[in-house]
């Protein structure tokens, strides 16, 4: 008996539909989608009953908020569980909050994808789907194949040609089919939908298969787990197409719908200057959509795929937005990886430049707790790093 204790929400038209069938995007308004524009119609998952929820371990927790039947169609590889590390120091200056880090990259493909493609798989196994398809700036290509590698299923992969090498190198590494893109993301991602159209594929596209930001909340519950039941104050997540703050946000509101928390923490969107399309356009109706041109690969993406369910959560709870350049970034990558060890690609250390920005902009309580998602791991791009290092040594010397 498939699970149907929940059903999928428009947050366009608030329409709700039943689970009987899965759903990409909701049937009317996905009808005016353009690909010259964020799509509508991306879908949450509501559960139904669940305000009688009372104590639940994290995995039991996962099993009643996962469209799931059991905990045996989850991949092998140990996915999320990731450290939770707790500083009062930032390089020399004592802080006088808790300054918080997960550490996401300690994922079996080393980014916070994995959480997503976990769901999928898990999913695709329990309705006898052997083959997933999905376009990707990188880690999201990695982490599908990584994770289909070990449930043995089979992982089609489109990539932008310019790729980080490590990430395309990944795909094929994990024995998955890498077809290289001749052009973005974007491109990718359109053709990911009409080869999974044409062949029957299921499709992991990130704000286009609802699992994906119903993976990723996963990190909200663990979080609430590894603080004792609490939340934090803050959390700082670094915002590339929207999904991951999304399933933060929703992790989150399942916690509070249910009872388990009273309030929501503050989560503060970080988007690199030159890739700023979900902030800039937050408080508009006359969208634009300028053209990316961030280093931080995984958060370079044109038009924010999961625009409006990010801009939902965004207006709905106590939030915040900061952009920071890619300057900020790299210094901010240094700074964690020279003062916690914890060395970060350049979409993750995003959101520790955000931190460090509104640290300097505003005062933070004291014995709070501040949160920083660590998405990805330093050694997918060492490019960036590297650059960034001679550029350092260069201006060292004119000194
Ligand atoms: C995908 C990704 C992000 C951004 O996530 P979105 O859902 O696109 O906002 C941030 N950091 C890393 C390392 C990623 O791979």
């Amino acid at each position: 008996m498939p699970k149907e204790n929940y059903h999928y929400h428009c947050v366009n038209c608030g329409k709700d539909w039943d689970a009987k069938e899965f759903r990409y995007l909701c049937p009317d308004c996905s009808k005016g989608n353009s690909i010259d524009a964020p799509p509508k119609g991306v879908l949450l998952m509501h559960y139904d009953d669940i305000s009688h929820v009372e104590q639940y371990s994290e995995d039991e927790l996962l099993l009643q908020f996962w469209p799931l039947e059991s905990r045996t169609s989850l991949p092998p590889l140990k996915i999320g569980h990731t450290p939770l590390y707790t500083f009062r120091h930032l390089g020399e200056e004592i802080l006088e909050y808790d300054l918080l880090i997960k550490d996401d990259s300690q994922n079996p493909s080393y980014s916070f994808k994995d959480r997503a493609s976990t769901l999928v798989s898990a999913y695709a196994k329990e309705h006898q789907i052997d083959t997933i398809v999905t376009a990707s700036t990188g880690n999201a290509g990695s982490s599908l194949a990584a994770v289909c590698a070990s449930q043995q299923q089979k992982a089609i992969i489109l990539l932008p040609k310019a790729a980080p090498l490590a990430k395309l190198v990944q795909v094929e590494m994990y024995g998955a089919q890498l077809i290289k893109v001749d052009g973005n993301y974007d491109q990718a991602f359109d053709e990911s939908i009409q080869l999974s159209e044409k062949n029957g594929w299921f499709n992991r596209n990130t704000a286009y298969n609802p699992l994906t930001i119903e993976g990723k909340k996963s990190v909200s519950f663990e979080i609430y787990e590894q603080l004792g039941k609490n939340i934090p104050d803050l959390v700082f997540v670094p915002v590339g197409d929207g999904v991951i703050i999304s399933g933060v946000f929703k992790g989150f509101e399942d916690l509070l719908k249910c009872g388990l928390i009273d309030r929501m923490p503050k989560i503060v969107a970080v988007q690199a200057e030159k890739s700023a399309n979900i902030v800039e356009n937050l408080h508009s109706d006359n969208l634009s959509f300028p053209a990316a041109t961030t280093k931080a690969d995984s958060i370079s993406v044109d038009i924010p795929r999961n625009f409006y369910v990010a801009k939902h959560f965004l207006l709905t709870y106590e939030s915040g937005t900061i952009t920071v350049s890619d300057q900020q970034i790299m210094q901010a990558a240094l700074k964690m990886s020279s003062s916690y060890g914890i060395f970060p690609e350049p979409a993750s250390a995003a959101a520790f430049a955000g931190y460090l920005k509104y640290k300097e902009e505003q005062e933070i309580a004291r014995n709070s707790q501040v949160l920083v998602l660590h998405t990805g791991s330093g050694l997918k791009d060492v490019a960036n790093a590297l650059s960034f290092l001679e550029e350092k040594a260069k201006d060292n010397k004119q000194d």
